[in-house]
């Protein structure tokens, strides 16, 4: 912990931060010495300094990943809407920043910090609206695997580049006939003595077009007794012989999201690129995707509180009849309805995050966070966009960003049908 703490202040003095103090308030609550603001009764929602599962090492780690955002980010993003993809060199800039991989133990060469300070990256990404880098996926989804299930060569391999940002990582689950029933996947590995034969495709792969290493789903055991013991996870990186990138794909948001289809023909993969164990590669899926899950849900509602923040800014300012907007019942009825869903939510998510810190976050619970969130988020986003008007409708607008790039968190991560199948199946379980 205390290795930790060096390592993030020695971060936050590289970004030359300053140190952030809390206003006083009468809801105030007492975490870790500290009285720390509840958001409702915080000035902002994004206001640094608030929420109990937070302590003030979060807060100036928070001030150097909002400082990255802002600087190095928010201002290049229009540019790398047009590409379709960030640069190599933004990655390189937040990994020198410290904000790949901060949750990867040190140990595994890691950032080695906790998964709150993880969220602070994620959150702080929406807090400036940007969705072009994947670093969310990279640092919390990809690397995970390979820190649990790698062989120390693959972590001592893969993890170390990773967090410089040199070594970009994606997954590739989904393929053209099969998304929601990953059970259906085709992509087949056949060994060929101790090495692996890989065909198959694979699509709407986040980070595609720019990963230098993919975990690649596929199917090991044809005669397994389910489809599900069947499946393992393999380790394949750019350049080998076969891999082919398809098209960056044309998205209706996420515009700076470099998503992308992937080709396997036959593949020649070595021993070393199976990780975890053959067959196995389902239960890691399973014990791995309620952490998407939750960075989803955390990111949809970081989300809402930036569309909150930016509407009440504009409703303050948009004149119609003689006065601003913000002066209309109806609008601040709206806004009051928006900022009371935020807290509502936030109260439950933070209580996820928390459990998710504490290794004691289930499944059902994490699908929750994230079909409540993200519709939330689309609901959130529409209200926002009627209130700007016209302007709202603006891609100069960010909100018209938000609005669209809102539509994809009910569809990814597993669909939110398919979260209300895994709540469902708890309610009814007789075990
Ligand atoms: C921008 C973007 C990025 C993505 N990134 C990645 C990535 O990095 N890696 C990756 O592997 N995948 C990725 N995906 C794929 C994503 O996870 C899938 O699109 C998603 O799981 C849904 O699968 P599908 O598109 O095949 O839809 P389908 O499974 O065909 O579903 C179609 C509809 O049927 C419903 N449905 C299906 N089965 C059921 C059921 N049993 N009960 C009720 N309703 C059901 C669904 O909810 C949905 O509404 C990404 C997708 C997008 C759009």
């Amino acid at each position: 912990m205390a290795t930790r703490l060096l390592r993030l202040r020695g971060l936050l003095r590289a970004a030359g931060s300053r140190s952030f103090s809390a206003q006083p308030s009468p809801l105030q609550t007492e975490q870790h010495g500290t009285k720390r603001l509840e958001p409702s009764s915080a000035k902002t929602l994004i206001d640094i300094g608030t929420r109990r599962i937070f302590s003030s090492d979060h807060d100036i780690f928070r001030e150097s990943a909002r400082k990255f955002f802002q600087e190095e980010v928010l201002p290049f993003h229009a540019e790398w809407e047009k590409d379709g993809q960030v640069s190599r060199e933004l990655w390189e800039k937040a990994g020198q920043q410290g904000l790949l991989g901060v949750a990867i133990a040190e140990k595994h060469g890691g950032i080695g910090a906790d998964i709150l300070s993880s969220a602070i990256v994620w959150e702080e990404q929406m807090y400036v609206n940007c969705t072009g880098p994947g670093f969310s996926l990279h640092s919390d989804i990809v690397m995970p695997y390979i820190a649990n299930y790698g062989t120390e060569e693959q972590i001592k391999h893969f993890i170390p580049q990773m967090v410089t940002g040199k070594c970009i990582g994606a997954i590739a689950m989904t393929e053209p006939g099969a998304g929601s029933d990953l059970q259906g996947i085709r992509t087949y590995a056949k060994k060929d003595g101790s090495d692996w034969i890989l065909n198959g495709s694979k699509v709407f792969i986040t980070n595609g077009w720019m990963s230098d290493v993919v975990i690649v789903v596929a199917v090991t055991d044809r005669e397994a007794r389910s489809p599900a013991h069947g499946i393992s996870l393999f380790l394949v990186e750019n350049g080998m012989k076969g891999f082919i990138k398809g098209r960056k794909l044309q998205k209706i948001g996420l515009k700076a999201q470099d998503t992308a289809e992937l080709f396997f023909e036959d593949v020649r993969l070595p021993a070393s690129a199976l990780l975890g164990k053959e067959n196995k590669g389902f239960y890691y899926l399973m014990a791995e995707l309620p952490q998407e899950r939750l960075l989803i849900a955390d990111m949809a509602l970081a989300g809402c509180e930036f569309m909150f923040e930016e509407t009440r800014n504009y409703v303050k300012q948009r004149k119609a009849f003689g006065k601003t907007i913000a002066h209309l019942q109806t609008v601040q009825h709206k806004l009051a309805e928006i900022k009371t869903q935020i807290c509502v939510a936030r109260a439950f998510m933070d209580n996820c995050l928390q459990l998710h810190a504490d290794k004691r976050l289930d499944s059902a619970t994490a699908s929750m966070a994230k079909y409540w969130c993200s519709d939330l988020q689309n609901s959130i986003a529409t209200q926002c966009v009627q209130m700007h008007g016209g302007w709202g409708y603006m891609w100069e607008y960010p909100i018209a960003k938000a609005f669209v790039d809102a539509r994809v968190q009910p569809i990814y991560g597993g669909t939110n049908e398919i979260m209300k199948e895994l709540i469902a199946r708890d309610i009814v379980s007789d075990k």
